[in-house]
């Protein structure tokens, strides 16, 4: 700083002796005074100049951090240290400012890929920003609606009063505005307060949990009334034999009728839990090569019994035969696969007329899969059934069901050893001319006879 008084100072007496030198010569009195003044004007209006140029590099704004300090001379002087420092000072602060905004970037764009909505909320609740999700649960356009009082543009009235009532943190649960499927959306809505007045309102997608609830609640609900029927069967039956004294028939009836309301509990029961442990692992944990020959046989010995125990005097009530193409074996849990044939076998022969006939099949196809069918010449179910049919306790006759000693659960069970096993389960029928099951098996879990042998000598 001191550079700048001793500057001055020098360049007055140097003009001072200059002065005094002309003057001695010119023989005229004064002229030191005149030459110290001529040397201070110099020096003010290289000063000028120079601050002048300083001004006129600060008006090119944000330009002068980025121009080349070797394009043009610089002020010099303090000047050119004042240039200096500020340049300096705002090269800093733009680095800073970038930085800030490539981290307010980087928050966007998480926000942008959360799979929640977020919405920015002022203190009058106009919409700061909002991420697309937000868009498509709140009906809201992310560039039109910015400014705007949300308020205006979600009209329930369930959110208004939300809105209103923000502080106690409460959740709200309406249905989406924008429907990005053609089903409706469920959103769970929550607002949290942030920087004094401001919000941040949080919408989540919660259409399936709530149809999974619901799921869970008619599922108790099924379960607690399938085992409560046979219980006050049973309950009735106790009563009957403890009150009334009946003779040796009755008294032998009533324990028939007992047996099989048990038998109906225990099925009910074994089901249950089959279903909940194929729930339990999304794909079989032991998997073999099963000789799908073996698999019919085991399969057809058992609807031979059961036709045999709806047939008169243990003669078998309906016509069976069984088609198989040459030795094929199918990759897959032997128990579960034994289970899926069985229960379709098992409904064709129940769901038939004493008299019908039933037809079983594994047939090779062209391409590779394997075809699993059971066609039945039975009751036949009609159209609007047919896609629930693998609901759990879903059954077209009720009583019909239950005169058999069905559980409801049996398709639900071959679906989901389908599903396991990457097949897919068929259904058709008409109503009094029968129905065909199928069960298509994918290419890569069946073996020819020859492919089995030569990959297992391997
Ligand atoms: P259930 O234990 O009642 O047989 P399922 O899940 O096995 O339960 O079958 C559901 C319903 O589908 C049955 O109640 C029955 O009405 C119908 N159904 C299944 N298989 C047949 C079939 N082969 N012929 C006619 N109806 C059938």
């Amino acid at each position: 700083m001191l550079a700048r008084p001793l500057s001055l100072l020098a360049l007055q007496m140097l003009g001072a002796f200059a002065g005094w030198w002309a003057g001695h010569w010119l023989g005229r009195e004064h002229c030191a005074w005149w030459g110290g003044w001529f040397a201070t004007m110099v020096w003010v209006v290289v000063d000028t100049v120079r601050a002048r140029n300083v001004i006129d590099r600060l008006r090119a704004g944000r330009g002068l951090i980025h121009a080349n300090p070797a394009q043009g001379s610089g002020p010099g002087g303090m000047w050119g240290d004042v240039l200096d420092r500020i340049v300096r000072c705002l090269r800093v602060q733009e680095q800073e400012i970038a930085e800030c905004q490539s981290r307010l970037e980087h928050f966007l764009a998480a926000f942008q890929a959360s799979p929640n909505g977020v919405v920015l909320l002022d203190v009058q609740q106009r919409i700061d920003w909002c991420n697309q999700r937000a868009c498509v649960h709140f009906g809201l356009d992310a560039q039109r609606d910015i400014g705007q009082a949300i308020s205006h543009l979600v009209r329930d009235p369930e959110f208004l009063t939300f809105l209103t009532d923000a502080h106690s943190g409460r959740e709200l649960v309406m249905p989406a505005r924008a429907q990005a499927s053609q089903h409706p959306i469920s959103l769970s809505v929550q607002a949290y307060p942030y920087a004094q007045g401001k919000w941040l309102l949080l919408s989540r997608d919660v259409t399936t949990d709530r149809r999974s609830q619901a799921m869970r609640r008619e599922f108790l609900a099924n379960v607690a009334h399938e085992i409560r029927t046979p219980l006050t069967v049973l309950s009735g039956f106790v009563e009957t034999l403890q009150t009334l004294e009946p003779n040796k028939a009755e008294r032998q009836r009533c324990l028939v009728w007992m047996e099989k309301q048990t038998l109906r509990m225990r099925h009910l029961v074994e089901d249950l839990l089959v279903l909940s442990s194929l729930e339990e692992q999304s794909v079989p944990t032991t998997r073999t090569r099963n000789d799908v020959r073996s698999l019919l046989d085991q399969v057809v010995a058992d609807a031979h019994a059961l036709s045999a125990g709806m047939g008169e005097e243990g003669k078998e009530a309906h016509q069976i035969d069984c088609i198989a193409s040459a030795p094929v074996y199918l990759e897959g849990n032997t128990q579960e696969l034994l289970s899926a044939m069985g229960n379709l076998v098992g409904n064709a022969v129940r769901y038939t007329p004493a008299g019908g006939s039933i037809t079983v099949s594994a047939v090779l196809q062209d391409d590779g899969t394997l075809e699993f069918a059971v066609r039945d010449t039975g009751y036949g179910i009609a159209a609007e059934h047919i896609p629930r049919l693998t609901e759990r306790f879903y059954r077209v006759d009720r009583g019909r069901s239950r005169s058999q000693g069905g559980t409801g659960l049996g398709l639900a069970i071959v679906a989901q050893i389908a599903h396991r096993h990457g097949a897919t389960l068929g259904i058709d029928s008409t109503v009094g001319k029968g129905s065909t099951f199928k069960l298509v098996f994918p290419a890569n879990l069946v073996y020819r006879g020859q492919d089995f042998h030569r990959s297992y000598n391997v």
